[in-house]
């Protein structure tokens, strides 16, 4: 993605931005305002929000947005694929190559213009087969 020139990195939002990389776990956004409180105890949620909003148009992370239920963010922007347990709710990144054709094909097969994808699989994760 495009980085969007002139838009400055404030204290605020490099305090966001080093807590969604300090962590692999695909934290909500309230998860990232209680981490930045510890830094800017003044810090608002509604800041938190907007700060997101503009890291992700700047192209410095990404939004998993899951529909029914609230995002979640990801400080790594590169596009990758994602395990969901149904279990423990767990979003965990996989190492797994892309498949950097299927735009084009769906492209071909459709004539729609294909920008990205996104794709996340679904189940048990492995600590939770432990469980039962
Ligand atoms: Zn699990
Ligand atoms: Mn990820």
């Amino acid at each position: 993605m495009a980085k969007k020139p002139g838009t400055r990195m404030t204290k605020q939002r490099q305090a966001i931005l080093d807590v969604l990389k300090s962590t692999t776990s695909h934290p909500t956004a309230d998860w990232i305002y209680e981490e930045v409180r510890k830094i800017i105890p003044n810090v608002s949620l509604g800041t938190i929000y907007r700060n997101l909003s503009i890291l992700k148009e700047m192209g410095e992370i990404m939004e998993l947005d899951f529909g029914s239920t609230y995002s979640r963010f990801d400080g790594n922007p590169v596009n990758h694929y994602h395990f969901c347990c149904t279990k423990c709710n767990q979003v965990i990144d996989l190492d797994i190559d892309i498949f950097d054709t299927i735009d084009q094909d769906v492209s071909q097969a459709t004539g729609h213009i294909v920008n990205r994808h996104r794709l996340e699989f679904y189940g048990i994760c492995k600590d939770c087969q432990k469980d039962d």
